[in-house]
């Protein structure tokens, strides 16, 4: 009986190997890492978008298509964010292929609408509490897909769904400290709605939701504008957006620039800045929150 358990085991614990990891594909950073962290090592991730790359912009070349048809799985962002790339993912999925938008995993309810019929603001990772909603969907696929491994990914899910509660708690606590008045974080363009409205942030980004549009002279003037009458010490530049606009700003309000935020896009991997990793989400989150808090007060 004992021998026969050791070889169940054995059998259960190399079944990764025998049948091979779970191909997944994705398309952003954060969602790489987002996938990496719920399939731990029984997933093999590739993504689309490296460090810097813009997905409001990005459209899937020959090699990307190739990568997309061998995945098992696909998980993008939806909610428009990889606004150039919906007929890729509408044609896979007609094909049969398993193709998920993480934000699915959200209640509507809890989504910030864009003026219009513009739809959702899709930039929800600034909320880890939206993001924990998105792990449980990559969850959910994972399991429906190698169910074998269900207990592993419950395991995995558990545990980084607590990490971006202590996450949210820290960033909470040293939001704060600030007092409210300097709590206004401007920026290239609108990715820190959902930042602003988890952590009391009013937000202003300069080019609108998404980067297709550069800034025009109008939203400059009333920009700096603003800053003149509200005397704010720093704006931010993106580390996936022109810095052009916002140069020009801080030139000519006499704002400085307090560094560079992440927005649609993780740092390198391993890359250390400010003693955070920036290549992933938990990282770059603490590097953001204190790179605005320190610069606004
Ligand atoms: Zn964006």
């Amino acid at each position: 009986m004992k021998y026969l358990l050791i070889v169940i085991s054995f059998f259960l614990l190399s079944l990764p190997t025998i049948y091979g990891k779970v191909k997944v594909c994705t398309t952003t950073s954060l969602i790489q890492n987002l996938a990496q962290e719920i399939g731990g090592g029984f997933i093999e991730v590739e993504n689309l978008m490296g460090p810097g790359v813009d997905p409001h912009l990005y459209k899937a070349t020959a090699s990307d298509i190739k990568k997309l048809r061998s995945a098992d799985i696909i998980f993008y962002n939806g909610l428009h964010l990889e606004g150039r790339m919906v007929d890729v993912f509408e044609s896979l999925a007609e094909q049969g292929k398993a193709v998920f938008a993480v934000t699915d995993g959200i209640d509507r309810s809890s989504l910030l609408t864009l003026g219009g019929n513009a739809g959702y603001d899709p930039h929800v990772w600034f909320d880890p509490d939206l993001w924990s909603q998105c792990a449980q969907k990559i969850f959910i696929e994972l399991k429906k897909f190698d169910s074998q491994n269900a207990m592993h990914y419950q395991k995995q899910t558990d545990s980084y769904k607590a990490s971006l509660k202590n996450l949210y708690r820290w960033a909470k606590e040293l939001a704060d400290t600030l007092p409210a008045p300097s709590k206004i974080l401007i920026t290239s363009h609108d990715a820190y709605n959902y930042f602003g409205s988890a952590f009391g942030f009013q937000v202003i980004g300069v080019q609108g939701i998404s980067t297709v549009s550069e800034a025009g002279l109008a939203d400059i003037i009333s920009t700096i504008d603003y800053i003149k009458k509200h005397k704010i010490k720093a704006i931010f530049i993106e580390s996936s957006v022109s810095p052009a606009a916002i140069e020009r700003i801080a030139q000519d309000s006499g704002a400085k620039i307090g560094g560079k935020l992440f927005s649609d896009s993780l740092g390198k991997k391993g890359e250390i800045l400010d003693e955070y990793d920036v290549g992933n989400y938990l990282g770059m989150f603490k590097y953001n929150m204190t790179t605005i808090v320190k610069n606004l007060k």
